[in-house]
């Protein structure tokens, strides 16, 4: 099991978040500095630290963050236009908190490469 990280908080409403998406297993809520219009991050409730730790076992929890990323895309309208959906790992991933999160990012046209 993964070290408890800043997201365990939010998923006990220890700490305020904007929740957009709930349910027993997973989470998604406004990211606080969001890098597009729309940022928001899903979440296990289940702590998986990096993806180095997707498998088998998880593989199911994992595919329902990206279900919950295409309903919302319909929910708040960028299904159409488009959007990016990302996952940090380690440090050359960019990756900060320790608890695996899909980053949706909509709402303007996104660069490519991430230089
Ligand atoms: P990473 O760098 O690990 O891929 O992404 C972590 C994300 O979590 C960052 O985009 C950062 O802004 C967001 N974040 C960190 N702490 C908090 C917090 O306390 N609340 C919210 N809503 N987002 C957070």
């Amino acid at each position: 099991m993964a070290e408890e990280t800043i997201f365990t908080k939010i998923i006990n409403r220890d700490i305020p978040a904007d929740i957009i998406y709930e349910d027993d297993k997973a989470l998604a809520f406004k990211d606080v500095n969001p890098q597009a219009p729309f940022h928001c991050l899903v979440i296990p409730k289940e702590p998986i630290a990096t993806a180095n730790d997707i498998n088998e076992d998880n593989a199911a929890l994992v595919g329902h963050l990206y279900v919950i990323a295409a309903k919302l895309a319909v929910e708040y309208n960028f299904a159409e236009d488009g959007y990016r959906l990302v996952m940090n790992c380690n440090e050359y991933g960019g990756q900060s908190v320790y608890h695996i999160h899909l980053h949706v990012l909509a709402g303007k046209q996104l660069g490519w490469p991430p230089y």
